[in-house]
């Protein structure tokens, strides 16, 4: 038996053993996924398991455990700085990757390796909320901070349910649904607004929000008075029964 120090802890060990099994026996927790004792050989391919090792008489260095043999005198570090940053590129890496690995990030949550979130959908071009601001005029979404990351967030009790921010998103990230008759404007699943839907005075669909007739009502009536009377239609009435369309109408503008 040989004698190897893990964290200022002496181990008695088998001399060339691989280093890795001889912390896990240890109950020394280290992280690795490529690694399985089943198989002949270890590749040290994650990186996770990688540890600060020094021979007798030689400089610490950075060596990924599973490809160590133990020899009698090692020095080994496990939680130094240098092993939390080789472990966090190493996890990097592996999530870039599969970043919906659970066994990764649950591996990362107990090693308390710092990750990136995982990806959203969205790509920060702010296309949403400079519309909604800019031409919409409601302002119902900001682009604000949440755990040290950017992201998009709605401002409650601002959205109008016009839908302007689902349509002109690059990557579909937000979201229009309407189901009985209630219209659900979302992203990432966090509601931005929810607005009962009003019937087309044409057809009797149910075609849009409160606050959207009432906005649209109020910009466009004085440039365009059909709007005045017409505004309740949905697109497509609007289109069929429009005074330029059927010409039984006397335009007004
Ligand atoms: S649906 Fe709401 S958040 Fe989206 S552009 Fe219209 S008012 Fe803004």
């Amino acid at each position: 038996m040989i004698m190897i120090r893990v964290n200022g802890l002496e181990l008695q060990a088998t001399e060339g053993g691989n280093l890795l099994e001889v912390m896990r026996a240890a109950d020394i927790r280290i992280p690795a996924v490529c690694f399985h004792p089943a198989l002949k050989s270890a590749t040290g391919i994650c990186r996770l398991c990688t540890v600060e090792v020094a021979l007798p008489g030689k400089a610490p260095a950075a060596k990924r455990a599973c490809l160590v043999k133990t020899v009698n005198g090692l020095v080994v570090q496990t939680e130094s700085v240098a092993v939390q940053a080789a472990r966090e590129k190493a996890m990097r890496s592996l999530l870039k990757q599969a970043p919906q690995a659970e066994r990764l990030i649950h591996l990362a949550q107990e090693f308390g390796i710092r990750i990136d979130p995982a990806p959203d959908g969205c790509i920060r071009c702010l296309l949403c909320e400079r519309v909604c601001k800019e031409v919409v005029g409601a302002g119902a979404l900001k682009a604000g901070k949440r755990d040290g990351q950017r992201l998009i967030e709605p401002v409650e009790g601002r959205c109008i349910g016009c839908g302007t921010c689902a349509n002109i998103c690059p990557t579909h990230v937000i979201r229009i649904t309407d189901e009985e008759n209630v219209r659900t404007i979302s992203i990432r699943g966090e509601v931005i607004g929810r607005h009962p839907l009003e019937t087309c005075e044409g057809c009797g669909r149910r075609f849009a929000t409160p606050k959207f007739l009432e906005v649209t009502h109020e910009r466009a009536v004085d440039h365009h008075p059909d709007v005045k009377e017409h505004h309740r239609w949905c697109p497509e009435c609007a289109k069929r029964l429009s005074p330029r369309v059927s010409g039984t109408l006397t335009r007004r503008y």
